[in-house]
């Protein structure tokens, strides 16, 4: 849903604070911040981490104590504990983005009130270089079938990320709405979720593994998503039509039409994010879709709960 509320005032560059400096700050933040010229980065905040050449915060109220001139903030924590730090600078009249997934929970999130500031639920893999190809493909044509296939080593990927199998870390599923929300983004209709079946290590709080059987109106969907996948990785969606075969592979990065490959263009997913962000600030607009999060609230409300194999790293 965009929502516009007001009208553009806001002076470039935005003067812009990370908050939660962990893997994916480093590796697409902060680089995608440096090089856009429509932001600053004014500070960074984290409990632990550094960032050289900017004044350094332990949490968000640290950095509301200092006074320092701050228009936005992007949050990249978990997403237990979003709700309170997203809040927090929403009070303050800066605007918000937020990683994926964009909470903990839906009703956290609904329960962010921007006012007249911008928030922003990013979904970055809706900036991979086939998405938009993809879609613009898919909007005319009928679909017969559909199938994720999302199956990543959470011990290359996410070593001694802990918090991904708690509570609220949503486990197998912090890769696997990433899929979603490209499935939410290319397909014309809505999808919804039939049948979940739910993993879970004996000894973690959330599922290492889930498979999933969607509805694209009566067209299904499969998707098939594992955290334990050993050899060759996994993230590709493949939808069958009446008009050919469409597959993205890589995230998304990669798209073939019946095996042919086809050329995309190529701004980067986290550049496209930030430009996204600097565009809904400077039109007054929120953007708060939470599609991908609701299939996976309703895959863990309707899915079976297996317990399998305890999990170490
Ligand atoms: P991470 O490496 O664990 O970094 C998150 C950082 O947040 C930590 O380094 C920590 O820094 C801070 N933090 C604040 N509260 C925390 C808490 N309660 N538990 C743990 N850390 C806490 O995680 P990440 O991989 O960057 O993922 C962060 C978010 O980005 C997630 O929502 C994830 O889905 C998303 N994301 C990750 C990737 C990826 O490939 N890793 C890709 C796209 C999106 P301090 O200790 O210094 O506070």
């Amino acid at each position: 849903m965009t929502t516009d509320r007001r009208a553009p005032v806001h002076p470039a560059p935005i003067r812009l604070a990370l908050i939660g400096i962990g893997k994916i700050a480093r590796d697409q933040h902060l680089p995608a911040i440096a090089a856009d010229p429509a932001y600053t980065l004014a500070a960074a905040v984290s409990r632990n981490a550094h960032v050289d050449g900017v004044p350094n915060f332990h949490d968000i109220e640290a950095l509301i104590a200092s006074g320092l001139a701050i228009d936005a903030v992007s949050i990249a924590t978990p997403p237990l504990g979003r709700h309170v730090i997203a809040a927090a600078a929403l009070a303050q009249g800066w605007h918000v983005m937020l990683e994926k997934p964009p909470g903990a929970t839906l009703g956290e999130v609904r329960a962010l009130a921007p006012g007249d500031r911008t928030l922003f639920t990013s979904w970055h893999s809706r900036h991979a270089a086939g998405v938009a190809v993809a879609r613009a493909w898919l909007a005319d044509r009928r679909i017969a079938r559909a199938r994720i296939d999302w199956r990543e080593d959470i011990r290359h990927w996410h070593p001694g990320q802990d918090w991904i199998l708690a509570p609220g870390g949503l486990g197998v599923f912090d890769p696997g709405i990433n899929a979603l929300s490209i499935a939410t983004a290319i397909l014309p209709g809505r999808l919804h979720v039939e049948q979940a079946r739910l993993d879970f290590p004996a000894n973690r709080g959330a599922p290492i593994a889930a498979s999933l059987t969607l509805k694209h109106g009566e067209t299904p969907v499969a998707a098939k998503l594992d955290f334990l996948q050993a050899g060759p990785q996994s993230w590709d969606i493949m939808v069958e039509t009446d008009g050919g075969t469409l597959t993205l592979h890589d995230g998304g990065a990669r798209l073939d039409i019946d095996g042919a490959a086809q050329a995309l263009p190529d701004g980067g997913e986290y550049p496209g994010l930030y430009r996204q962000f600097a565009e809904l600030i400077a039109s007054g607009r929120s953007d708060v879709d939470l599609t991908p999060l609701e299939l996976v609230a309703d895959a863990f409300l309707i899915g079976e709960h297996h317990k399998v194999a305890a999990f170490d790293w």
